[in-house]
């Protein structure tokens, strides 16, 4: 179901009235999780003012230790909804487990599976069951035909609404966080009329790096960018350390928006 032999055309993928794929450009932005209300407020005022058209933000958080902020649970979600929508944007976030797909989905407008949880079948089933659009993230470990293999677990459900995301992948050099494979992009084109995003936030954890992955994404014909950002990163309950700033933010915005016109 996800191969171009079933679908020759590039699917459009509709977002609460956002579209991605099929030549629209998705800017997903907001912080790793869901903080402080005004916080929020302050953060998705100035994304959406640069152009961003999706909010992001993680009330159940898959942290690596047990002992770690571990999101807000339902209060973050009604927080992120809320935010999202008085300042015009969908808001898109994470579902850690199928349990909780019923309770995310009444408050989200697209679910996100987490690179850790790409292969979760349980997880990939009930999403598949759910009316809300899914965005699914590339597993650090998980080859293209896993990744392709995991969005049919979800179409075979009937829910055919799947973005892909590129977020980097593990390798052995620990100057960025991850990988970042941008032949993905075209790659997946070539096989599947789903339509993928670039995470280069995850894929790079560096900031300074961000932008230039954000414009290679885009330039390999990259259907949107997922990019974390924060007012005071040093404080951010998690991935500060890789956030931009608002004003960072607003530049490469700029310049995707830019780009995105000439290709
Ligand atoms: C996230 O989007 O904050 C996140 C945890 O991403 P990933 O699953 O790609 O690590
Ligand atoms: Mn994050």
């Amino acid at each position: 179901l996800a191969s171009l032999d079933a679908h020759p055309e590039p699917s459009v993928i509709d977002v609460s009235g956002v579209k991605i794929g099929g030549g629209n450009l998705a800017m997903i932005a907001g912080p790793c999780s869901v903080e402080e209300e005004d916080r929020m407020h302050r953060i998705a005022e100035a994304v959406s003012a640069a152009g961003a058209n999706l909010f992001r933000g993680g009330a159940f958080k898959p942290r690596t230790s047990p002992y770690a902020f571990q999101g807000m649970g339902e209060e973050g979600l009604k927080r992120l909804r809320d935010v999202g929508h008085a300042h015009g944007m969908p808001v898109v976030t994470e579902v850690t487990d199928p349990r909780l797909v019923d309770l995310v989905s009444e408050y989200s407008d697209m679910l996100q599976v987490g690179a850790r949880n790409m292969q979760n079948f349980a997880l990939l089933t009930e999403v598949g069951k759910s009316e809300r659009p899914v965005l699914l993230k590339r597993g650090m470990s998980a080859s293209i035909s896993d990744l392709l293999m995991c969005a049919e677990y979800i179409l075979s459900q009937g829910n055919m609404n799947v973005v892909l995301c590129e977020r980097g992948i593990k390798s052995f050099d620990t100057a960025t966080r991850n990988l970042f494979d941008v032949a993905a992009v075209p790659l997946v084109h070539q096989l599947s009329h789903l339509p993928i995003i670039v995470d280069p936030s995850h894929a790079t954890g560096r900031p300074d790096l961000i932008p230039a992955c954000a414009m290679a994404g885009l330039a390999a014909g990259a259907d949107g960018v997922h990019i974390e950002v924060h007012d005071c990163p040093e404080v951010a309950k998690s991935d500060g350390p890789q956030a931009l700033l608002p004003e960072q933010y607003a530049e490469v915005a700029s310049q995707m928006r830019k780009l995105a016109e000439l290709l």
